[in-house]
């Protein structure tokens, strides 16, 4: 044996062991969580030290480079992923690469991007600058501006190589410019009582692992509580992560983070790459002391956090859908126990699972009642429109109500969570519907363009002239889409504006953006929208909201549903009367005594999430058991059942209870089969003991991909 020391690689396979390497002796053994390039196969791969090995008798191949001297990954995070690798059973290599930016993955140095700004030193050029027009041009400017931002240049119609010849002759001065945080000395607010006591709650336990849930209704001054704490934390020099559902939907966040501490970095999918890979290095290294971002936020790295907060904490879209599918919400609170600092939940209309954590006294409490600045909350009314002649899914009360408002000078949103014109293309003779090729799905019809879509695979199609089955040509729409409900308030309010938001026409965040600010000005108007307007908007002229049906979110077969549209409610109508007018929800339902909205109106979020709790506590659902949903999908059905089956096969008798095997809601979906089994027990440990065996046993067939979804949110 020689004394060659061996290092141990994660690589970006989709792999559930490290691999040995041996370090020659003519290189720097690398460190923990430093990038190495190792021989893999046939080829070469970028992979991360994830250990240290003094003597391996699996070792046979050599590190062939090290592309870090000092860890890329904190100890904290290559901690967090041996964590992630074990609680969602997931391969090792494939959690390593899902930490790192696409940058880092390709091996790229870690390299921070300088802003550079330029001085003028204040010697004139005395000639210097003679044969040189350019650079006399630039010096000009520079000599008038006092300094140029690299950010200026293209305004300025000026390069770098410009400037750097002046500071080759002694004329500029160059410096990299990083971004000053602050934090205020004056707040333009004076704290209600309860958000001073949640902030003095919050703040006393900074530097403990201490999770708070700040429930606070719609327009409380929850935001307000977050930056008085994050005020604290950068006053005693850390950081803080800030996750939110979604980022372009709310600039106006990001501008009020920016505005009350100088910077805040963003990181969501928007970014390109290398933005995304500098603002993690600078995460890294302490530059940013502020981050905002979405769900992948939550694996950054930090030179010395000290608070995480999760906006919206019941959000669906803290969930990854594919690959490894780690709840952000939840990854935040394990972070904040591993690195010892708060973490907030922030929401008006928390998950049943932090309800439950806070009343069993995990999580400490805060409530805010009432909203901030004396805005009232909205009345909600149920409109019963059984027997009723609705003009495209609008009663004519309701066109009533839409009538005061906007007589009144209040602006109107009409919420309905289905995009498109309507749902459902059928031929009036035959009963043919039109239905995706590649799915077990209905096409939805859409307009300008006439297009019938699969909202589950993305096919699209022209609408037929002739029933394929029959050959009539006579076809109704069913149901309505947000195009539809636009149609049908373009025709009866024609001098109103109208603003529709949904999937499709905020693929635009200008656009997006322009029609808030619109909006916001005032003047009489109509929202038609899916569930993004339900998202954080602050819009205080809408005196009335509008929920067109409330009644296929409570009915679905997923055992959220009823929780998820519930909170959809909610928020939906807290965008109403947020300033002095008072608002009011309408919701048209097919179903007035259905148990859910009843509570919902009555008694509020607090009482429906109390009625809930007994519903999943008697179903032993989560929070009230641990929960795995175990998907196969194949092109062959007969395949994906087949390895399903031998999966529940490899589950310990007794410790777990199976429910399933059964066809996914959607059974087919892009051409693939896919059939699913819920995996429950009451106790997470024997959850993870049956799992942990299933993956020993590395099931597996060609032509088949399996997954393991722990603590699901939807089983579509
Ligand atoms: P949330 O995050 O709970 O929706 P925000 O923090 O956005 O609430 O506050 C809602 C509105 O109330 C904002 O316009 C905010 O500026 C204002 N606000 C917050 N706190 C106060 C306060 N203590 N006094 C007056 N207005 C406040
Ligand atoms: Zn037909
Ligand atoms: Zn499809």
């Amino acid at each position: 044996m020689n004394a060659n020391a061996v290092v141990e690689v994660a690589v970006p396979r989709p792999l559930r062991t490290t691999f040995d390497y041996i370090v020659p002796t003519t290189m720097a053994v690398p460190p923990v969580g430093a990038r190495v390039r190792v021989p893999f196969g046939a080829v070469t791969v970028v992979g991360v030290v994830a250990g240290h090995s003094r003597v391996s008798d699996r070792a046979e191949k050599a590190v062939e480079d090290v592309l870090d001297e000092t860890p890329l990954l904190p100890t904290d995070l290559t901690d967090l992923a041996r964590w992630l690798a074990r609680y969602y059973h997931h391969p090792i290599g494939d959690v390593f690469a899902t930490l790192l930016p696409a940058k880092a993955r390709r091996g790229v140095p870690a390299t921070l991007l300088k802003e550079v700004v330029w001085h003028w030193t204040g010697q004139e050029e005395a000639g210097k600058l003679a044969r040189a027009p350019r650079q006399r041009e630039a010096f000009e400017r520079l000599r008038n501006l006092g300094s140029i931002f690299e950010s200026e240049l293209a305004a300025l119609a000026l390069t770098r190589p410009h400037l750097a010849a002046l500071v080759d002759k002694g004329l500029a001065r160059s410096a990299v410019l990083a971004p000053r945080y602050g934090v205020p000395e004056t707040w333009t607010h004076h704290l209600t009582a309860e958000q001073a006591a949640a902030v003095s709650t919050i703040t006393a336990t900074l530097g403990t692992p201490t999770t708070h849930l700040l429930d606070g209704v719609t327009g409380s001054g929850k935001t307000e509580v977050y930056l008085r704490v994050i005020a604290e934390v950068l006053r005693a020099g850390g950081q803080a992560l800030v996750l939110v559902p979604e980022i372009a939907l709310t600039p106006q966040t990001t501008a009020r983070f920016k505005a009350c501490f100088g910077a805040a970095a963003t990181l969501h999918s928007g970014n390109t790459d290398t933005q995304r890979f500098d603002v993690w290095l600078k995460c890294a290294r302490g530059i940013h002391k502020v981050l905002i971002g979405t769900r992948s936020a939550v694996l950054a790295p930090f030179e010395n956090l000290a608070l995480i907060v999760v906006d919206e904490e019941h959000d669906g879209s803290f969930k990854q859908g594919d690959g490894l599918r780690y709840s952000a919400r939840d990854l935040a609170v394990k972070r904040g126990q591993m690195l010892e600092i708060p973490v907030v939940l922030g929401s008006a209309t928390p998950s049943l699972e932090s309800l439950e954590n806070a009343r069993r006294g995990r999580y400490a409490r805060s409530v805010l009642p009432s909203r901030a600045g004396g805005a009232s909350m909205p009345a909600m009314r149920i409109v019963d429109v059984r027997g009723l002649r609705l003009d495209r899914g609008f009663s004519e009360a309701l066109h009533g109500a839409i009538d005061r408002h906007l007589d009144a000078g209040g602006q109107v949103l009409v919420f309905i969570n289905r995009r498109g014109f309507a749902p459902v293309l059928l031929c009036s003779t035959c009963a043919w519907y039109a239905a995706c090729e590649h799915c077990d799905a209905k096409l939805t019809l859409h307009r300008r363009p006439d297009r019938l879509r699969c909202h589950h695979c993305g096919h699209s199609r022209a609408p037929p002239r002739t029933c394929p089955a029959c050959g009539a040509s006579a076809f109704v729409h069913v149901g309505t889409g947000t195009q539809r409900a636009e149609e049908a308030l373009a025709e009866r309010y024609p001098d109103v504006p109208r603003y529709r938001i949904d999937r499709d026409t905020t693929r635009s965040v200008r656009r997006l953006e322009a029609d808030l600010a619109a909006i916001r000005e005032g003047r009489p108007a109509i929202l038609v929208g899916t569930q993004m307007l339900a998202k954080g908007h602050h819009l205080p002229n809408v005196t009335l909201v509008a929920v067109l049906d409330s009644d296929a979110g409570f009915l679905a077969a997923d055992f959220r549903a009823p929780e998820r549209t519930a909170q959809l409610i909610v928020q939906v109508a807290g965008r109403a009367g947020r300033a002095e007018r008072p608002g009011e929800v309408w919701i048209q339902t097919f179903n007035p005594d259905n148990a859910n909205l009843m509570a919902l109106t009555n008694t509020g979020y607090a009482g429906f999430a109390a009625n809930e709790r007994r519903v999943r506590a008697d179903a032993r659902m989560p929070p009230f058991s641990a929960v795995a949903m175990i998907r196969a999908e194949s092109r062959v059905e007969s395949k994906a059942w087949g390895l399903l089956g031998e999966i529940l096969g490899t589950l310990p008798a007794g410790a777990v209870e199976v429910l399933g095997p059964a066809p996914a809601p959607v059974a087919r979906r892009a051409d693939h089969h896919r059939c699913q089994a819920l995996v429950l027990a009451s106790r997470r440990a024997d959850l993870h003991f049956a799992l942990d065996q299933l993956e020993a046993a590395e099931p597996k067939a060609a032509g088949v991909r399996w997954s393991i979804d722990l603590d699901p949110i939807d089983t579509f």
